[in-house]
């Protein structure tokens, strides 16, 4: 029998937590780690329409990236929007685990997954862990690309590779430069616009980016950035975690087919 203390233990195992950020919160919401689990859900995050679709598909447990509790909670009443997802959970028996930062970090983690579906050999973290047992351990990547391109072909690429979204991927530098080393991290990644520049690479990938810090890096003669949707750089983890799982536990698992980046709409007026 496998319980969800057992596949608390495999994700703690994978993504040591250890390497979390000091403001995170991963781990397990909520469940009871002697439960048994047959079937595991995986998703980019616990909104009410994934924990639905992880209810209705008959899962035991779902397995996110962004814990659903972050910060200070002094109520989970079933009238909030995360006490409703809470309460639903529990009556449903599904328990819900998150790897955040700690996947970010780990060796095979959120910004492993992303390189190599963009061609990027991992050479080191753009940032290492304070608290890395390993040199590879780290937010973020910095690697070369199995082949030189150009920016507007590296683009390209992002867009083809990553899961399609509204806005798609947009770009700021010369679109003709030519990209060798690339550096990347999933999520949120304009506080490492001062490490990606540091770091030799021709391109930085990240998510969320802002006008000011964006403009005054590339002023200052940082590297060529790609912006993509958070939640398309990130959300092709949730696959390889429910490969991982299957393949160390024997269980069903699914990846929950619901897209969760909030943007729905994407103009393009030609300028
Ligand atoms: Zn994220």
């Amino acid at each position: 029998m496998t319980t969800v203390g057992d596949i608390r233990k495999l994700l703690d195992g994978w993504y040591p937590p250890r390497l979390a950020e000091e403001w995170d919160r991963p781990g397990l919401t909520c469940g009871d780690p002697g439960s048994r689990v047959t079937t595991i859900a995986c998703a980019l995050e616990a909104t009410d329409e994934v924990v639905e679709a992880a209810v209705t598909a008959g899962t035991q447990m779902l397995v996110v990236h962004h814990p659903l509790l972050l910060r200070g909670v002094s109520s989970v009443a079933a009238d909030t929007t995360k006490g409703r997802i809470v309460h639903r959970l529990i009556r449903a028996g599904v328990a819900l685990m998150s790897a955040h930062t700690n996947a970010d970090a780990a060796i095979g983690g959120v910004n492993d997954v992303l390189a190599e579906l963009l061609g990027v050999r991992p050479e080191a973290p753009l940032e290492p862990s304070p608290a890395a047992t390993d040199p590879a351990e780290g937010i973020g990547r910095v690697g070369l690309l199995d082949r030189p391109m150009t920016l507007r072909q590296f683009t390209d690429r992002v867009a083809e590779r990553l899961p399609v979204t509204v806005w798609g991927v947009r770009a700021a530098g010369d679109p003709q430069s030519m990209i060798r080393r690339v550096a990347l991290c999933s999520g949120a990644g304009d506080s490492l616009l001062d490490a990606a520049a540091a770091s030799g690479a021709d391109v930085y990938l990240t998510s969320d980016l802002r006008h000011h810090p964006a403009d005054e890096s590339l002023r200052a003669g940082g590297p060529a950035l790609v912006d993509t949707a958070h939640w398309a750089s990130e959300s092709p983890w949730c696959a390889v975690v429910a490969d991982r799982l299957a393949a160390a536990t024997g269980l069903e698992t699914v990846v929950i087919a619901v897209r969760t980046d909030p943007w729905t709409i994407g103009v393009h007026p030609r300028p």
